[in-house]
């Protein structure tokens, strides 16, 4: 963090334009990843699901941490494959095209995830005309009650996975298939999960109904795939998952519940770069309607949609800046509350609403911490057209790496490597 805000004083000192930038912290983030790394128990393996932050930059701090990504479309597949060739890739989602599945099995996959009996049968007929064996993992949506979190993807009506009811068919026709191999189940299910207990207990039960298919089924599965879902709390910056618990807890209950010779796999975005990114923008003005201050900032929604996406008020610190260029007095709001609202013209451009401040001014900075991941990747960059941010990817260990252009910084970074 303090990193972060030397570099936004050293940046508003030697340029008058209003900032509005991305910037990561990529000794943090790889500091973290290898803190996850080293409790993971044994018989696991954590992917990074890239859908959270996929910029170059990002996947080569981590490509030597994590065991490999997940992957949500053939674009991500070949941004994988622009900074590593063997990286493992696990290739998941709805709606896979055959183009698709050929280009990613061109690529090199590690395992493809199938959501529906239709893509089922067209990845045997793809891997049958091409003479290879894919590897699959079948994705299951779970019935019965679930841990509750912020977002449930099974465990109810959605777009995603194979029926529970169904998944008897999708065994026997993917134990029929040649060119295909049923190597486990996918389970993803929920995101935002914020209790290391509930998180053991969710994969717990999936052990449970993965050791029941294999029984009536006569199988032998590879892997058991528990997803992601690992989350951050926005409300209470200082109360985080408590990885350390979750790790114990979890090898305690592997070894009695896990299927003997499967491995579990985990496929995490939000918990891996969400810290190590800061939205950070320029008040460009404060103002006061029907009775509330409003803060406009140099960015907004367009940038940075989490906030508004989950309709949460992002935390935020300001960054005072003694620079002010202009000939006339600078407008201040003191002990108020204010509301952050970005460039976009739309009420729900709002980052943060209704925040006790002690003291903003116009040219003050507004730096939002956990923004490094479904920050930038889910928003929508070009809508209303205004500029886009400075990404900027900060790194002791090579100062040069501190640039704005990250086709630059990740071409620094592959030199040092
Ligand atoms: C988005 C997604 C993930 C990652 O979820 P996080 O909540 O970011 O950990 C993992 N698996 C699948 C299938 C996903 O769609």
């Amino acid at each position: 963090m303090q990193q972060v805000i030397d570099y936004l004083h050293r940046r508003k000192k030697a340029n008058p334009k209003p900032v509005c930038a991305f910037v990561y912290d990529l000794d943090a983030l790889q500091t973290h990843v290898s803190g996850l790394m080293k409790t993971l128990p044994s018989r696991c393996r954590l992917f990074y699901a890239m859908k959270a932050n996929s910029e170059a930059p990002i996947l080569k701090a981590l490509a030597p941490l994590v065991h490999g990504f997940e992957v949500a479309s053939l674009g991500e597949v070949r941004k994988v494959r622009a900074i590593s060739p063997e990286a493992p890739i696990i290739f998941g989602g709805p709606g896979k095209t055959d183009e698709e599945i050929e280009g990613a099995i061109d690529l090199g996959l590690y395992l493809l995830h199938v959501e529906s009996r239709h893509e089922l049968q067209r990845i045997g007929r793809i891997a049958h005309r091409r003479g290879v064996e894919v590897p699959i993992l079948l994705r299951v949506n779970l019935h019965g009650a679930l841990p509750q979190a912020t977002l449930a993807m099974a465990g109810r009506p959605t777009q995603f996975g194979i029926d529970e009811a169904a998944l008897p068919d999708l065994i026997r026709l993917a134990v029929a298939l040649k060119n295909v191999k049923l190597a486990g189940f996918h389970l993803h299910s929920l995101s935002n999960q914020l209790d290391p207990e509930q998180h053991v207990r969710l994969i717990a039960l999936y052990c449970a109904r993965v050791r029941r298919w294999i029984e009536t089924f006569g199988l032998k599965i590879d892997y058991i795939n528990a997803g992601g879902g690992v989350g951050v709390n926005y409300a209470d910056l200082t109360r985080q998952f408590d990885w350390n618990c979750f790790s114990e807890r979890l090898a305690g209950m592997l070894q009695v519940e896990c299927p003997p010779g499967a491995g579990v796999l985990f496929e995490c975005g939000r918990y891996l770069t969400a810290a190590c990114g800061y939205y950070v923008t320029e008040v460009l003005d404060i103002k006061q309607n029907h009775g509330k201050h409003y803060a406009i900032i140099n960015g907004g929604s367009h940038h940075f949609r989490l906030p508004a996406a989950w309709q949460h008020s992002h935390p935020f610190s300001i960054v005072p800046v003694a620079r002010w260029d202009y000939p006339f007095s600078r407008p201040e709001l003191l002990d108020s509350e204010v509301t952050v609202a970005g460039q976009l013209c739309t009420p729900k451009d709002i980052l943060a609403r209704d925040v006790r401040i002690s003291r903003l001014r116009i040219g003050d900075l507004l730096l939002f911490p956990y923004a490094g991941a479904y920050g930038w990747s889910i928003s929508c960059h070009d809508f209303l057209s205004h500029p886009h941010p400075d990404h900027i990817y900060l790194s002791e260990t090579g100062p040069a790496a501190d640039k704005t252009d990250p086709r630059q910084a990740a071409a620094r970074r592959s030199r040092r490597d």
